[in-house]
C-alpha cells in the first residue's frame, strides 16, 4: 500500500480558519480510492461522544477530586446538535466507518438520545449495510431506556462493570451506587432482545482483582462477553501508576487455573479485544459457555491496526484516545459559509490524512513515558 502524500495544513488547531487555500485542497482531494492515514491504517470506527457529564465518579475516569460539584461542564450550546452528528457521522460512513460507538460520559444523560439513534440507524455503509451502532453506557438508567433504544434501532450493547460485590462496586463507582441496578439494566437489556451485549471490566491492582473470578463465573454460559480492560493512563485526572496495572496475561492466567481456556480467532481487523473461549470435557470450544476478551493496551499495544476516531462533545476529531488537539469539525458547521456532507467527508479524509499517531505502542517501546500528561484530553470528554 502506499504511504499517502502529506496534506499541507495542519487543522489541529483552535479554532480552524477556512482560508480559501484550504478550502481548495480540501475540495481537490479524491475520495475515490482508499483514505489511508500516515501507517496506511484506514478509518473503520467511530466513537462519538454526547456528553461530558456522568453520575458516577470512577477513580480511573472522572476522580470526585477533580470532578467536584462546582466542576464546569460544557454549556448545552457547545454541544454537537444530533443533526451536527448525523451530519458527520454520514460523512464518516462515506470515508468507509463500519461501526459507530455512542459514549461520553454517560451517554444516557443525554436527554432524548433515541431520536439520535434513530438518525444514526438510517445511515448505510458504502457496501449498503446498516452500521454496526453501539453503545457503552453504566448501566444506572438502562433498566429505563433499553426499549426506547432497541426500538430506535441500537444493534448492540456495552455495559461497563468494575465488581459484583456490591462494597467494591459502590466504592469504585464513588456514588454509592448498587450493583443490583447494573445487572438489573443488564437483565432488561437481555429481554427487551438485544444480543451479544459486553461488559466491560477494568482491572485496578489493589482495588477489584479479587472480583475477576467471580465475574467470570457470574457471566460464563449467559451470553454476555465479559471483557477485562488494563488500566489505563489516560487524560490528566486519574493519578494513573504503572503498578496498578495488573497485565491481562495475568487475569488470563487467573481465569486458566478455574477453566481450561483456547485463544479464538479475531473476527475482524483493528479489534481492540483478543478473544478466549471455553472448553468442555473433550477439549473442544464450548461456544454455550460463551467468551471472554482482553484489551490490552498498555501491555501489548494495538496501534499498528487501530482504525478509530473520536468525536468529542463540543465537535472536535480526535485522531487518538491519547491526543493532545483535535480537528474543529463544529466550527466548520457552523461557519458562515454551508457546507455539506460531501464536504464534512473532505475535511475528515484531509484530517485522518495526517494522522501518525501510535501512543500506546510508543509507550510500550520506551520512546515516550507512561502516565498522565497534563495536555492531555480526559476519557469523559474524548468518548471511550
Ligand atoms: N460512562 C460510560 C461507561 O462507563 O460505560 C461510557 C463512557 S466510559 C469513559 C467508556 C469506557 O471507558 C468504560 O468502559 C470505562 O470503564 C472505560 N475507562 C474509563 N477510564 C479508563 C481508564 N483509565 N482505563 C481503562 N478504561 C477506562
Ligand atoms: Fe462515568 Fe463511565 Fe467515566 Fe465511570 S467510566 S466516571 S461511568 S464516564
Ligand atoms: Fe489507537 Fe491511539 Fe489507542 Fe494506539 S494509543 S490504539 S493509535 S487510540
Amino acid at each position: 500500500m502506499s504511504k499517502p502524500t502529506i496534506p499541507v495544513i495542519d487543522v489541529r488547531q483552535r479554532p480552524t480558519v477556512m482560508t480559501p487555500e484550504l478550502r481548495a485542497i480540501i475540495a481537490s482531494l479524491d475520495l475515490e480510492g482508499p483514505v489511508l492515514d500516515q501507517l496506511s491504517r484506514p478509518l473503520r470506527d467511530l466513537r462519538i461522544s454526547v456528553t461530558d457529564r456522568c453520575n458516577f465518579r470512577c477513580s480511573y475516569c472522572m476522580p470526585k477530586s477533580v470532578f467536584t460539584r462546582d466542576h464546569t461542564y460544557l454549556p448545552q450550546s457547545d454541544l454537537l446538535s444530533f443533526e451536527e452528528i448525523t451530519t458527520i457521522a454520514e460523512a464518516a460512513t462515506r470515508l468507509g466507518v463500519k461501526k459507530i460507538r455512542i459514549t461520553g460520559g454517560e451517554p444516557l444523560l443525554r436527554k432524548n438520545l433515541e431520536i439520535l439513534i434513530a438518525q444514526l440507524s438510517a445511515l448505510r455503509t458504502t457496501d449498503g449495510k446498516p452500521l454496526d451502532l453501539t453503545l457503552t453506557t453504566n448501566a444506572s438508567l438502562l433498566k429505563r431506556k433499553a426499549q426506547l433504544l432497541k426500538d430506535a434501532g441500537l444493534s448492540r450493547l456495552t455495559v461497563s462493570l468494575d465488581a459484583l460485590d456490591d462494597g467494591i462496586f459502590r466504592k469504585m463507582n464513588d456514588m454509592d451506587f448498587p450493583v443490583v441496578d447494573v445487572l438489573e439494566g443488564i437483565d432488561t437489556a437481555l429481554a427487551v432482545g438485544f444480543k451479544d451485549i459486553k461488559v466491560n471490566m477494568v482491572v485496578k491492582r489493589g482495588t477489584n482483582v479479587d472480583q475477576i473470578v467471580p465475574m467470570a463465573r457470574h457471566f460464563r454460559g449467559t451470553g454476555v462477553a465479559l471483557r477485562f480492560i488494563e488500566y489505563m493512563d489516560v487524560g490528566a485526572s486519574n493519578g494513573w501508576r504503572m503498578d496498578e496495572v495488573l497485565p491481562s496475561a495475568d487475569v488470563l492466567a487467573m481465569l486458566q487455573a478455574q477453566w481450561p481456556m483456547v485463544s479464538l480467532p479475531a473476527k475482524s481487523k483493528g479489534e481492540t479485544a483478543k478473544r478466549y473461549g471455553y472448553l468442555d470435557a473433550s477439549g473442544a470450544v464450548d461456544a454455550s459457555l460463551g467468551e471472554v476478551g482482553f484489551i490490552s493496551s498498555v501491555t501489548e499495544a494495538f496501534c499498528h491496526e487501530c482504525n478509530r476516531a473520536r468525536l468529542s462533545t463540543d465537535g472536535r476529531l480526535f485522531a487518538c484516545l491519547f491526543a493532545t488537539q483535535g480537528t474543529d469539525i463544529k466550527h466548520l458547521l457552523r461557519g458562515e459559509e454551508p457546507v455539506n456532507a460531501d464536504f464534512v467527508a473532505r475535511y475528515l479524509a484531509h484530517t485522518w490524512m495526517q494522522r501518525s499517531d501510535q501512543y500506546s505502542a510508543l509507550r510500550q517501546a520506551g520512546v515516550i513515558p507512561a502516565g498522565n500528561a497534563s495536555a492531555r484530553i480526559e476519557m469523559s470528554y474524548i468518548g471511550g
